[in-house]
């Protein structure tokens, strides 16, 4: 890939909770800028967590000259605060919404209703036409609540049919596990973009734990490559560069319509990708 024919780009953030965080977050912030990304996306803490932090980071990233992209799930608000948040982000001129369900946050078990994201699509169309560039979720090892495969992909075309523009995939390190569902995608009649979300590999127990609430399959051969190299944070960042750079260029080569990084709000693992995929020396 070169600066030509490059991909879209787009670099996920979550609202830090430090002033040291901030700090940190504006740092990444510019030193990624460079790959001039179609935008930020900032997550939205379960249940509503972080609505007001979320916001702030948006903003802030506006304010630096960058586009940024809200992730929002209802939670436990009702339409007014949601309708209330949408007026905010238009105001300040943001062009992407993430539209998800969110998850419970712990211990609020059954006590409240999680609305679908197909839901929270058609809320936004209905209540800003078109002001928004809406993405959603999609999984290409499928939705751990999901009730089948084909279920999982019959719920991401209704996100399609309730006016989503694109969908961000969970991560994966299996490029098979993404062809096979875009193939299938497109048998059931969905042809938006369904971008790959790309996880850099920098610390094994976190992955391990992460990928197991979230349903994403480590292959058996890299768990046992990572597991060796646990102890060595720079010999395991060295080779997760390697296999992660290798997934995004089996993916564009395959034709996926962009990349979307994790980065967990550090700047130099993503940048490190960016810059192999471009050919550009460190
Ligand atoms: P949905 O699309 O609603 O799907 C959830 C499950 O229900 C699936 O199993 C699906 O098959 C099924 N389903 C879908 N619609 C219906 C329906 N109408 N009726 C019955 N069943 C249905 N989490 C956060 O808390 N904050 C974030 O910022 C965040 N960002 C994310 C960004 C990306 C790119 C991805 C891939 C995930 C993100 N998540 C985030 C995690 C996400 O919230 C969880 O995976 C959540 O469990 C599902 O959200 P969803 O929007 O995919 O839900």
């Amino acid at each position: 890939m070169t600066q030509k024919d490059a991909v879209p780009l787009s670099f996920e953030f979550f609202p830090p909770k430090t002033d040291q965080g901030h700090a940190n977050l504006a740092e990444t912030r510019s030193q990624l800028a460079a790959f001039n990304p179609e935008y930020f996306s900032v997550t939205y803490g379960a249940g509503g967590s972080t609505r007001d932090t979320t916001r702030n980071v948006v903003n802030n990233l506006i304010a630096a000259g960058s586009r940024a992209a809200p992730h929002l799930s209802f939670g436990g608000d009702g339409e007014a605060t949601i309708a209330a948040l949408l007026a905010d982000y238009a105001a300040a001129g943001v062009e992407h919404i993430v539209a998800l369900r969110g998850d419970l946050p712990s211990g609020m078990g059954g006590a409240s209703q999680l609305v679908h994201a197909n839901q929270l699509v058609e809320f936004i169309r209905r209540e800003c036409g078109d002001q928004f560039n809406i993405l959603v979720a999609a999984y290409p090892e499928i939705h751990p609540e999901a009730e089948s495969y084909s279920r999982d992909i019959y719920w991401l075309g209704e996100k399609f049919k309730a006016g989503a523009d694109a969908a961000i995939t969970q991560y994966f390190y299996n490029a098979d596990a993404y062809f096979a569902f875009v193939d299938a995608c497109a048998k059931a009649g969905i042809d938006q973009p369904i971008v790959p979300g790309i996880m850099p590999l920098t610390n094994y127990q976190n992955l391990l734990r992460f990928s197991e609430s979230c349903g994403a399959d480590i292959p058996r051969w890299l768990r046992w490559q990572l597991k060796e190299r646990a102890d060595n944070s720079d010999d395991l960042l060295e080779y997760g560069l390697e296999v992660v750079t290798k997934l995004c260029e089996q993916l564009i080569a395959g034709g996926a319509p962009g990349l979307h990084f994790y980065t967990m709000n550090q700047w130099r693992p993503t940048s490190r990708l960016c810059r192999n995929l471009l050919g550009a020396s460190d």
